[in-house]
């Protein structure tokens, strides 16, 4: 599996994580144990998601090393104001002592709270208890506000990216300020982009799933990357990415399936 390196001490992310927006506590307990059976060693949960509990069940139950896995967890917008005591509650909440990435969840750039939170984290992480900070949903002028003004400049940004929202302006970005862009509902929750001609195309000349091809693409582009299931046969398939490689054309044809209003979730300038 590959890792990525993070911007902070040599710390090195899975790039294939396993998503659980969505997913109630028990059921996410059940199929987190499904994802580290089939081989993921990364868990994106938040504490909006009100399944931490059940994360920190499976993870903690697993047998594997602790230091042999990444969890994530993110700040809620209602606690940008108090940080550190929202993140001592989703330790506790996962049965943790440390996670590997906190994130601020949402910018929300109408409060103007972000960076009085973003000094929180920095706090965290010099504890110890993140050993990486980062955040989601933050745009160009967010995030420039943060590494203008803060002392460390956030490990990843985690952003809603799929083939019909490619973020290259997001992705450039982050390039040039050694930020890595994680991206969210990645299959672009399946639905429409999954049944996309092209896809069919690609699938058929590869002997892969539209799923997996559309993982791959991340895979190449350097995202890091966090598919959502609850259906064991799926969650599998989703790990089945690293036994092929997309051609340069093929990249440059899904590079192709871009539009420009692909969006699907919030707007990070409007949402809080
Ligand atoms: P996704 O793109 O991962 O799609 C998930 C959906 O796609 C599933 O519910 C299922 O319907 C379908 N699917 C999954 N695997 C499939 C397969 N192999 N074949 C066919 N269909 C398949 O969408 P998501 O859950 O929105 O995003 C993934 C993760 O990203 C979330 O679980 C969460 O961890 C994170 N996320 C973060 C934010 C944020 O604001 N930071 C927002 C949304 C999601």
């Amino acid at each position: 599996m590959n890792s990525l390196l993070l911007n902070t001490d040599g710390v090195q992310v899975p790039q294939l994580g396993f998503g659980v927006w969505q997913v109630p506590s028990d059921v996410a307990e059940q199929v987190v144990t499904t994802a580290l059976e089939v081989g993921y060693r990364h868990v994106d949960t938040a504490s909006a998601y009100g399944n931490e509990e059940g994360v920190g069940r499976a993870v903690r139950a697993s047998g594997i090393p602790r230091e042999k896995l990444f969890v994530t967890t993110k700040l809620f917008n209602p606690d940008h104001g108090r940080a550190e005591e929202a993140f001592d509650e989703s330790l506790s909440r996962l049965g943790l002592d440390y996670v590997d990435l906190y994130l601020i969840h949402w910018p929300l750039p109408e409060h103007g709270t972000y960076l009085q939170a973003w000094r929180s984290l920095e706090k965290i992480y010099r504890q110890g208890r993140a050993k990486a900070i980062g955040v989601s949903n933050f745009t160009v002028e967010t995030l420039t506000r943060v590494i203008d003004e803060a002392e460390i400049t956030p490990s990843i940004n985690q952003i809603e990216l799929h083939p019909y929202f490619q973020q290259r302006r997001m992705r450039e970005f982050h390039e040039a300020n050694g930020i890595l862009t994680e991206a969210w509902s990645p299959l672009g929750q399946g639905q429409g982009l999954l049944g996309d001609p092209a896809l069919a195309v690609l699938s058929e000349k590869y002997g892969k799933t539209p799923a997996q091809i559309v993982l791959r693409w991340h895979i190449q582009l350097g995202n890091v990357v966090i598919p959502k299931s609850v259906t064991p046969a799926r969650i599998k398939e989703n790990f089945g990415v690293f036994d092929f490689v997309l051609d340069a054309e093929d990249m440059t044809a899904i590079g192709a399936m871009n539009t420009t209003d692909g969006r699907i979730g919030p707007d990070p300038d409007t949402f809080h």
